[in-house]
């Protein structure tokens, strides 16, 4: 069947959203600290569009989702609904030209798990009919069971008169979420929250699950807007459906493309690791970055309630930009980069220098490393940054770990941090215009200052 393309009318915007959060403190003296769930987000979604948000755990796509139908309260920034800004509706604040109750029923949600969208103790009829009766109420209930029985039929549940009797219990996962998605389609809503509805069904179940939401997306003039860990599902929802894919990382929207810009042209190296990860996605593209290492400096996440200054992709980012007046190699810089945020973190195994530097003889005591403490830099420079070096990064990284050999881990870094800091250490990279992608590789003006 062919399918509805994006129109240009704008159903949700989201302006320069952000969800922050107290996170709970587990130090007695310990500052509070602020999760940014969603940080400074730009998204608008458009009649009958498709947008799916891919991420790690813990990149915000949840919450943003939420946020964008009016379940999450944005802590900065403005959700619009056809114009109207939600949650002035909510409250009764502001200019209110469509009331709260036709947003709430415009924009629906359905779940990971259809169970906590159905009341188990009705029948698949009154779990459908129930919500019918409050904004239908023109309709009696003959003429609502007539409807219920047409929705589920459509939603491949059949027979639907028999279906109609059954509870929640008696359907299969998949039946429950055919129910679910009929439960959300009876309010004729303009956008529809799919928060990982197709994760937990198998794989053949899955994609007959978003054919059918694409079908119906055509047939309801409905949008859809899909958070999934999965980007192999991200690729089949936005290519049938010529929608978009939105990549997420500790809360900001680092990219967002059509598939064809986004799997065949990846700009943003994060965007490049999770295809890497998905290697089914596109085997032609999998081949060319196949490589057996992962292309990240470190596979661990940090934690969003202390994200990287700058862009937050520094801390793995595999072309972080060295200074534009450094003559370096891209591996030698970033094993630089490590090793200062190894220092800032006094994280440099110091024993395992001295035990190279000293292999025949006891580790030196405290009061005599301050002697040795250019042999230590020579074999710490040796273990650490492994490669051949012009004299003045042998002599910078030396130096740094003269004082790393004293204790002075302060002095250490700001050696290293005064020569090599990153532009995208300091600056925080904005979503561009054309194909937007939030990385300093693609900024058209000059940002190293
Ligand atoms: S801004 Fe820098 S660190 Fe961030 S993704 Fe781009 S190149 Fe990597």
């Amino acid at each position: 069947m062919s399918r509805t393309s994006p129109s240009t009318e704008p159903v949700v915007e989201l302006d320069d959203v952000q969800v922050h959060f107290n996170a709970h403190n587990s130090s007695f003296f310990g500052e509070q600290k602020v999760v940014k769930a969603v940080d400074e987000v730009d998204l608008t979604i458009y009649e009958n569009d498709v947008v799916v948000l891919v991420g790690e755990s813990g990149c915000g796509k949840t919450t943003l989702g939420k946020t964008a139908i009016g379940l999450q309260r944005p802590t900065g920034g403005s959700v619009r609904y056809r114009g109207q800004d939600v949650h002035d509706a909510m409250d009764g604040t502001g200019t209110v030209n469509i009331p709260f109750e036709r947003i709430r029923r415009s924009l629906q949600i359905i779940h990971q798990d259809p169970g906590s969208s159905l009341n188990p103790n009705r029948t698949v009829l009154t779990n459908l009919a129930v919500p019918m009766k409050k904004y239908r109420p023109d309709l009696g209930s003959a003429q609502r069971e007539e409807v219920v029985h047409k929705l589920l039929e459509r939603v491949g549940i059949t027979p639907a008169t028999d279906y109609a009797t059954r509870f929640p219990h008696q359907l299969s996962g998949g039946e429950q979420q055919r129910v679910a998605l009929a439960r959300s389609l009876l309010m004729e809503p303009d956008l529809i929250l799919a928060d990982e509805a197709v994760s937990a069904l198998d794989v053949s179940l899955r994609v007959q699950m978003m054919d059918l939401m694409l079908d119906l997306r055509d047939l309801f003039d409905t949008s859809y807007l899909v958070v999934s860990h999965d980007f192999a599902n991200a690729r089949y929802l936005a290519e049938k459906a010529d929608g978009r894919i939105g990549v997420m990382y500790l809360g900001k929207l680092v990219e967002i493309g059509t598939v064809d810009e986004l799997i065949q042209n990846p700009k943003h190296p994060y965007t490049q690791v999770l295809i890497w990860s998905t290697p089914m996605l596109d085997p032609r593209s999998a081949a060319e970055m196949s490589t057996d290492d992962p292309p990240v400096r470190s596979i661990d996440i940090p934690t969003p309630d202390d994200p990287p200054g700058g862009c937050h992709f520094h801390t793995r980012c595999p072309v972080i930009i060295p200074p534009a007046d450094l003559d370096i190699e891209q591996d030698t810089y970033n094993d630089i980069i490590d090793l200062r945020l190894d220092i800032e973190d006094e994280d440099v195994d110091v024993e395992r220098v001295w035990a190279a530097l000293e292999a025949d003889k006891p580790v030196p005591s405290e009061s005599e490393r301050s002697e040795l403490a250019s042999e230590f830099a020579v074999t710490a420079r040796e273990l650490f940054v492994d490669a051949d070096l012009d004299d003045e990064h042998r002599e910078a990284i030396e130096g740094a770990l003269e004082a790393v050999a004293i204790g002075d881990w302060e002095h250490a870094a700001e050696t290293l941090r005064s020569k090599y800091e990153s532009v995208c250490e300091r600056k925080q990279p904005q979503l561009q215009s054309d194909h937007p992608v939030a990385c300093h590789l693609y900024d058209t003006e000059d940002v190293s200052e």
